[in-house]
């Protein structure tokens, strides 16, 4: 509980001083707290540290960690979960129904079936938040949309742009910005173009919609974020820095 609670303070203190040097409001920061791999009793722990926000990248381990964290402490409990990991299609379902917002939509499948899952669903909890992934680094092992050479080739442009449009058009889906992770193990001048280069894209997308207010960024993690703050980012996803490695 203390190191969660110790560690948990000094993120927290980390995003005031990124988003003070970066001229930005902290509090157009939010951190989802990955407790991907942790037990049950490392999210009730986080909770009462005062964290609201989760993150899970498989849907099967939030469904079972949001049931069983609303067993504790009701369903009134003040937490949004957010799905920050790819999805398969067979498993859209589960996310509509348990995921609050989804951070890693990367084809234009999953969305229309995430689609047909709200529509039909009798929660009211739609629409539902999403990111669209890109890969703007250019790695084999990423998935997204391929931008590794937006700025230049117009069909990467095109190919996003009509992914974008037709998801704005689908019930029950609200396109809430981009998603992307940085290359491991490279130097920050690399992270932050990566990150830079996202937010643009972000912007140019937006232009391309008509929409009138900027679009959230998803980036940045442990060894990151600090980068992704400067550069703009608006949901920053940490688990390693609040939870210790993850050697389960
Ligand atoms: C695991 C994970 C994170 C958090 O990574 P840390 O290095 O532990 O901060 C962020 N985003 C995604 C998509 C992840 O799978």
């Amino acid at each position: 509980m203390d190191k969660i609670f110790k560690r948990y303070t000094a993120v927290q203190n980390r995003i005031i001083r990124a988003a003070e040097k970066a001229g930005r409001s902290p509090a157009d920061i939010t951190l989802v707290a990955v407790t991907k791999t942790w037990p049950v009793e490392t999210t009730l722990v986080a909770y009462a540290a005062g964290m609201r926000h989760f993150g899970e990248n498989r849907v099967e381990e939030l469904a079972r960690k949001r049931t069983a964290v609303a067993q504790q402490l009701g369903p009134d409990n003040g937490i949004t979960w957010h799905l920050i990991g790819t999805l398969q299609s067979r498993k859209t379902g589960l996310a509509a129904v348990h995921a609050d917002l989804f951070h890693a939509l990367d084809r234009l499948k999953i969305a229309n079936r995430l689609a047909n899952h709200l529509e039909t669903k009798a929660a009211p909890r739609s629409p539902l938040p999403l990111f669209l992934e890109v890969n703007v680094s250019g790695e084999a092992s990423k998935s997204g949309w391929q931008m590794s050479a937006w700025e230049e080739d117009a069909t990467q442009r095109e190919t996003l742009r009509n992914a974008a449009h037709t998801i704005a058009e689908l019930p029950g889906l609200e396109l809430a910005g981009l998603m992307t992770m940085a290359p491991w193990g490279v130097a920050d001048a690399l992270i932050q173009s990566v990150f830079r280069r996202t937010r643009q894209l972000g912007d140019w997308l937006a232009g391309e919609l008509g929409r009138e207010r900027p679009f959230a960024l998803s980036m940045g993690m442990t060894d990151d974020f600090e980068i992704a703050i400067a550069e703009g980012a608006t949901h920053i996803r940490v688990g390693r820095a609040i939870f210790g490695s993850r050697n389960n």
